[in-house]
């Protein structure tokens, strides 16, 4: 029997274990009841469980036949969105204003079942697998407080290769792998700007310091300088999300508040990013007299996929699935990530699996609408690949390390004769 296979004779129970999640989301970095149903799922398997202290994530260490031998994390994100669910599945959310619109239910109903396949497997396993059941992904960094508490040395040893899977409600058929090698999704971060001015009558702006006309100036210089002071082909997005100023049409309000998300795809341009944006801004309450205090704040880095890893993750999927089941991405997504936390510490790749429902991937609701539905007859598969890759990698990992061992014990034989 093959994992897949093996994973197949799961799918009732991965379903059950999607659905029962889907019905409870809970948002940010304490899902007590999520938490609960990952331990449920998980009793009874030979792993080593431990559960975070200031997040309620669950760490869960396989051991392999070969002590001492590589380590392979594979991660699955558990938390929820703040969106109140119109999908009308009979599974749906029975909590108002939360719902599992980004498919991190099926992320770990898909980490459980590749725990279940591989513990089937443990004492053939070369190494140990550590498995990173992670909350707070929606914007809460759990993946940095998760290596905070030292998920990433779980196993003792530090980690070797590290996989993750996001689903999709749209754009890729049900059951389609896709990524690229390098920068797959965006770094993010914000900027918070307040104009500061004096405020005064509508009808005698010079007897006061109007901060409205100056933020919108600097709405639309910080589009300038995006164009202007920016490589085309290492592409920046600014968009200004929220602007506030005043209380009544004739009243000059004494300051104006915007505040942009920022996108981008390599580190040294966010960081260049951060400084012109905040001077520009600065600079041009200077132009017109007034004050303007910037703030510009990292969120998470770039996900960048290692290209070795990425062909090796494309090439499992091909193997296992077939040719015409993993799909090249031509461009990164601007959508951002905190994988990307782990991926700058350990070489890995990250990739999408397509889960729409229907046959018209362009139109279906997006991840994050509290439309989006997602094909759960995929999550057998998803998590055949996860042990997959972790059977994969472990075998050549080991391999090569004795071959390592063997080179050293032939090396000084060889000059001593
Ligand atoms: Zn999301
Ligand atoms: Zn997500």
């Amino acid at each position: 029997m093959t994992l897949r296979d093996d994973a197949a004779a799961l799918a009732p129970d991965l379903v059950a274990l999607r659905r029962r999640l889907h019905q409870i989301p809970e948002i940010g970095l304490h899902l007590p009841r999520t938490q609960q149903a990952v331990l449920e799922a998980l009793d009874g398997l030979p792993l080593e469980i431990s559960v975070g202290d200031k997040l309620s994530s669950v760490t869960a260490v396989l051991r392999g036949g070969r002590p001492g031998g590589p380590v392979v994390l594979l991660r699955g994100d558990m938390d929820a969105l703040p969106v109140t669910e119109r999908t009308g599945e009979e599974f749906s959310s029975r909590h108002e204003g939360a719902m599992h619109a980004c498919g991190h239910d099926l992320h770990t109903a898909g980490l459980v079942g590749a725990a279940r396949l591989l513990s089937a497997r443990a004492a053939d396993l070369p190494g140990d697998v550590v498995f990173m059941f992670q909350p707070g992904e929606e914007g809460y960094d759990g993946a940095r407080h998760m290596i905070d508490e030292g998920v990433l040395e779980a196993a003792g040893r530090p980690v070797d290769a590290a996989y993750g899977i996001h689903v999709t409600s749209s754009k890729t058929r049900a059951g389609v792998f896709t990524g690229r090698p390098g920068p797959l999704m965006a770094a993010s971060a914000g900027l918070t700007v307040r104009v500061v001015g004096a405020g005064g009558h509508g009808s005698t702006p010079y007897r006061a310091l109007d901060p409205v006309p100056v933020a919108c100036e600097m709405v639309t210089a910080l589009q300038a300088m995006v164009t202007r002071r920016f490589n085309v082909f290492d592409p920046v997005v600014v968009t200004v999300g929220r602007f506030h100023a005043g209380t009544r049409r004739n009243i000059i309000p004494e300051d104006a508040v915007f505040e942009a998300t920022v996108r981008a795809f390599s580190t040294g341009t966010l960081e260049r990013l951060s400084e012109y944006a905040v001077r520009l801004c600065q600079d041009i309450a200077t132009a017109h007299g007034l004050r303007a205090d910037a703030v510009f704040a990292g969120e998470y880095p770039v996900t960048v996929n290692d290209p070795d890893e990425h062909e090796f993750l494309a090439a499992t999927v091909r193997e296992v699935f077939g040719e015409e089941r993993f799909e090249p991405m031509e461009h990164p997504m601007t959508g951002s990530e905190d994988f990307s936390r782990v991926l700058e510490r350990v070489p890995g790749a990250f990739v999408f699996l397509g889960a729409t429902v229907g046959d018209d991937p362009d139109n279906a609701p997006t991840n994050h609408s509290p439309l989006a539905r997602f094909d759960d007859s995929v999550l057998p598969d998803g998590a055949a690949l996860l042990a997959e890759l972790a059977v994969r990698k472990l075998t050549t990992l080991a391999q090569s390390r004795e071959g390592g061992r063997d080179r050293e014990l032939v090396t000084p034989r060889q000059s001593s004769e």
